[in-house]
């Protein structure tokens, strides 16, 4: 098992033993089925970006608890690509529990799209496209963002990530969790 798929793995089993959830409830508060949740937590399986971002909102936790674990060295943070390598993502800066935002370090491949649920309540991101050009849906509006464009949204809502051309995306996403507790991470 790769070492993110097994990091993922245990830190899902221990963050739904500490919430004292069912797989049943799991699924309920996640949006992700039963049988999936089973699977990540047996290592049997490398979810999407898009359902890893299912089961943070759920569990109420950033993003990036699931892929740095609690502790995080400077310099020592890994990044998760999903199974057809489509879209990556990396942290750039351990979660902050003080500051309670994510850095992440998004790649997306020629042509590949990403639908993301809505993140939790109150939540702001802000996109930086580094190399490329974002096409960035957010409710009914379609935006393009160039190489070097900065937009921020309500990230509260659906919205999707799509690489309208041949070459590499490359964007970064700061997401601020405004209405989570100080310190869980
Ligand atoms: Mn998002």
């Amino acid at each position: 098992m790769a070492d993110v798929q097994q990091h993922l793995s245990s830190a899902l089993r221990q963050l739904r033993q500490a919430n004292g959830w069912s797989l049943t409830l799991a699924a309920e508060r996640t949006g992700v089925s039963k049988a999936m949740l089973g699977q990540i937590e047996r290592g049997e399986s490398s979810p999407t970006v898009a359902t890893l971002w299912k089961i943070a909102t759920g569990f109420n936790v950033p993003f990036s608890f699931f892929i740095n674990g609690r502790v995080v060295p400077a310099g020592d943070v890994a990044g998760f690509s999903q199974p057809n390598a489509e879209m990556s993502v990396q942290p750039l800066l351990p979660y902050d529990p003080q500051l309670r935002f994510d850095l992440l370090a998004v790649e997306l491949a020629a042509g590949a799209q990403s639908h993301s649920s809505p993140h939790e309540a109150g939540c702001i991101e802000q996109v930086v496209v580094i190399e490329g050009e974002l096409l960035l849906g957010v409710g009914d509006l379609w935006r393009r963002l160039q190489c070097g464009e900065a937009f921020q949204f309500s990230a509260d809502v659906a919205h999707s990530y799509r690489n309208p051309l041949n070459t590499p995306l490359r964007f970064h996403s700061l997401i601020h969790y405004l209405h989570r507790p100080g310190v869980t991470n």
